[in-house]
C-alpha cells in the first residue's frame, strides 16, 4: 500500500500526527508551510488535498471531516482512483473514515483508532455486521466484479447464508453466515468467473505470463492465453520478460495494459534438462524457461500451439512479483539544491523517496535524510567519483532503484557527467538497459544569485577554478577570454587548502580587464545553516574572504548595486548595454 498522507493545519495537531505515523512508518506529516514545521510542506490545503486524491495517496487529515469532503468535492463524480480519506480530530478523540471503502479505510480507521484509543466512527453496513469489507480482499486477491460484489453483499446482509470455495484465509476470523449447503458461494480460484449471480468470485494473482516473441500486441496475446485456460485476466500477477528486452518500450505498455509488473530474467539455456527433470519430453520453448529461471515457487506450466511465445505458470497461492526474477533497475542522478528543502525540486523529492539505495558524498547523503529502515545508504569520500558511478551501476543493473545524490545541480561540476562517463566507457548491456534519469537542481550560482538580486541578468559563464581534472593553462586561457568579452562568471571551487594561490591568481587575470569598482558577490552556505551573503567590489576582494564553502560571482562593467531598504544592497546585471557600448 502506498504509505499515506498525514495533513496537518498547525502546531496544535502534531502530537496526534505522529501518533498516527507510528502505525504507518513510511508516511510523512504535510504541513502547512509558515504555520507548522513537519516533513513535507504544503502551500493551501484544498489543492494539496486534491493533488494527493487525484494521485491515490491515502490521506489521513487532522482537521473536521466537512473540510476534507469540500476539498475532495470536485474530484467525486470522476470515478477512477479513490484512496482511502479519513478525517482524525486534532486531539485524536475521533477518528471518521470517509472515502475509500473499497481501498481499505476501514481496516485504516482501526488501526489508527487502536493506536489513538478510541472506537473508529464505522458505517459501513456490510463490515459493521462481519467485522470485514468482504469486498476488499488483501493484497494478493483481486474481486471479479464490484458490481456482483455489491449485490452478493445485499443479500447476505438480507439474512442468507454462503459457503466458502477454495483457499480464502482471510475470511477465517470475519463473522460470516456459513452453511455448506448454501445457495451462495464465495469462490475463490483463477478461473475466470461465469457471470453467474449467486457467487462472489476473487481471484488469487497466482499466474505469471513469460513472454518470448516480439510479435504484437502483447497484451492481447496474453489476454488471448489466458483465455485459452479458461483463467481470468486479474489472476495475472506479474508480466515475465528476458533481460535483454529491459528497455523494450512495448513490454512497458503491455504491463500497463493488463496493469500488472514487469519482471525480467536471463533467458538461460539449461532449461531443457530441467525441464526434462519434470517429465516434460516436449522441446522447452524459450518462454517456458523464462519462468523455469525465474519462478521460485511450485507451480504447473500452461503453453498450447497457438500461443508459442506465451507460457503461463499457475501456482496454487498469490505469487508476490518480488519472487519473480528481478526488475528493470534505475539509476537517478539528482540535484538536492544549494542545501534547504524548499529549493529541492519535487521530483527529486520523489525519487529520494522511491530509492533502495543512495549513494553520494557523505555531507550530501545527510542532507538528502533522513532515509527508511528499508534504504540503503552508501555514503563515500567526495573524490571517488568514477567508483561511485560504476557502484551506482552495478546495483541498478541488479534491479536495484539507485539514487546518487549531488549538490546544486548534478549536471554542474557535479556526479551527472561522471555516470555518463562511466555508462560511455564501459559497453555493458547490463548497464545500459538501466532506466537512467537526471533530475535538474537549484545550483550555487543560482541560489547565490537570487539572494543577491539577478547578477546573473546578462549573459554569463561558470567556471570551475579547481585544477584537479584540467591543466591550469586552461583556467587562465578562460578567464582570460571571459574578462575580455565582459562576461558575469560564477566561480565554483574558488579555493581550498590543497589550492592556496589559484584564486589570486584568477583575481589578477581578471583585474586586468576589469575596474576595481566592478561588484562582486560573495555567497556561503546559502540554503543552509549560517548563511551568508556580501556584496564587495573586485578592488577590495581578498582571498581570504573566500573559502571552499563559497560562490564568487563577479560582475561585469555594466553591474552595479542599490540600497535594499534600511540594509544591504540589491546587486544586478542589466539585461541591456549603453547606447554606443562596443567590444571592450
Ligand atoms: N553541483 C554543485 C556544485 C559543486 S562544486 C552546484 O550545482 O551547486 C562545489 C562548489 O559549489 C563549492 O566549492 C562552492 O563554490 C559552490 N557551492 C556549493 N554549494 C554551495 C552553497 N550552498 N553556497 C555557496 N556555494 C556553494
Amino acid at each position: 500500500m502506498t504509505p499515506p498522507a498525514i495533513v496537518i493545519l498547525g502546531a496544535g495537531a502534531l502530537a496526534t500526527a505522529r501518533r498516527v505515523q507510528a502505525c504507518y512508518p513510511d508516511a510523512r506529516v504535510h504541513g502547512l508551510q509558515g504555520r507548522v514545521e513537519a516533513d513535507v510542506a504544503y502551500a493551501e490545503l484544498a489543492a494539496h488535498l486534491r493533488d494527493l486524491y487525484a494521485r491515490g495517496t491515502p490521506i489521513v487529515a487532522l482537521c473536521a471531516a466537512g473540510i476534507v469532503i469540500r476539498c475532495v468535492a470536485p474530484l467525486l463524480a470522476n470515478k477512477g482512483v479513490e484512496p482511502p480519506v479519513l478525517a482524525v480530530a486534532e486531539d485524536g478523540s475521533a477518528v471518521v473514515p470517509l472515502l475509500g471503502g473499497l481501498a481499505g479505510v476501514n481496516v485504516m480507521a482501526r488501526e489508527i483508532a487502536a493506536a489513538l484509543e478510541v472506537a473508529p466512527a464505522i458505517t459501513t453496513s456490510g463490515e459493521l455486521r462481519f467485522g470485514t469489507c468482504v469486498l476488499n480482499p488483501p493484497e494478493g486477491y483481486a474481486l471479479a466484479s464490484l458490481t456482483q460484489g455489491k449485490r452478493f453483499v445485499s443479500d447476505l446482509l438480507a439474512g442468507e447464508s454462503t459457503r466458502i470455495e477454495g483457499d480464502a484465509p482471510w475470511l477465517d476470523d470475519a463473522q460470516l453466515p456459513r452453511a455448506s449447503e448454501a445457495r451462495l458461494a464465495i469462490r475463490v480460484t483463477p478461473k475466470a468467473w461465469d457471470g453467474g449471480a449467486n457467487e462472489l468470485v476473487i481471484h488469487p494473482r497466482s499466474v505469471v505470463a513469460a513472454v518470448s516473441g516480439d510479435s504484437k500486441p502483447i497484451a492481447g496475446q496474453v489476454h488471448a492465453a489466458l483465455q485459452a485456460h479458461d483463467l481470468a485476466p486479474l489472476s495475472l500477477a506479474a508480466l515475465l520478460a528476458p533481460v535483454a528486452r529491459m528497455g523494450d518500450g512495448a513490454l512497458v505498455e503491455a504491463a500497463d495494459t493488463l496493469g500488472v509488473p514487469l519482471r525480467f530474467v536471463e533467458a538461460g539455456t539449461d532449461g531443457i534438462t530441467r525441464a526434462a527433470h519434470h517429465d516434460d519430453t516436449i522441446t522447452t520453448s524459450t518462454a517456458r524457461r523464462l519462468l523455469e529461471a525465474a519462478m521460485r515457487v511450485p507451480y504447473a506450466t500452461l503453453q498450447d500451439d497457438a500461443h508459442e511465445d506465451i507460457a503461463l505458470a499457475l501456482s496454487r497461492t498469490p505469487i508476490d512479483p518480488d519472487t519473480v526474477g528481478q526488475r528493470r533497475g534505475s539509476l537517478t542522478v539528482l540535484g538536492l539544491g544549494p542545501g534547504s528543502a524548499e529549493l529541492m525540486v519535487p521530483a527529486a523529492r520523489t525519487a529520494l523517496g522511491e530509492a533502495t539505495d543512495i549513494l553520494g558524498y557523505e555531507t550530501y547523503v545527510k542532507m538528502a535524510g533522513p532515509f527508511r529502515a528499508d534504504q540503503q545508504v552508501h555514503g563515500t569520500d567526495n573524490r571517488e567519483e568514477m567508483q561511485r558511478a560504476r557502484h551506482a551501476f552495478e546495483l541498478a543493473s541488479a534491479g536495484r532503484a539507485v539514487v546518487v545524490v549531488s549538490s546544486g545541480d548534478p549536471g554542474v561540476f557535479a556526479m551527472a557527467a561522471a555516470v555518463l562517463e562511466a555508462l560511455d566507457a564501459s559497453g555493458d548491456a547490463r548497464w545500459g538497459a538501466v532506466e537512467l534519469n537526471i533530475v535538474p537542481g537549484v545550483s550555487a550560482a543560482m541560489a547565490t544569485a537570487a539572494q543577491a538580486g539577478a547578477p546573473l541578468g546578462h549573459d554569463f559563464c561558470m567556471l570551475s577554478l579547481s585544477d584537479n581534472l584540467k591543466p591550469w593553462s586552461i583556467i587562465e586561457t578562460r578567464l582570460r577570454h571571459a574578462a575580455q568579452a565582459d562576461l558575469v562568471m560564477a566561480f565554483y571551487n574558488p579555493i581550498s587548502r590543497a589550492r592556496p594561490w589559484q584564486l589570486d591568481k584568477a583575481l589578477d587575470i581578471v583585474r586586468e580587464y576589469r575596474a576595481p569598482a566592478t561588484r562582486v558577490v560573495l555567497g556561503r552556505d546559502i540554503g543552509r545553516a549560517g548563511a551568508s551573503l556580501r556584496s564587495t567590489t573586485l578592488g577590495e576582494l581578498r582571498s581570504d574572504d573566500v573559502d571552499m564553502r563559497t560562490m564568487v560571482i563577479l560582475g561585469s562593467s555594466t553591474t552595479r548595486g542599490f540600497a535594499r531598504g534600511a540594509q544591504g544592497e540589491w546587486v544586478y546585471t542589466p539585461r541591456w548595454y549603453p547606447q554606443g557600448a562596443t567590444e571592450a
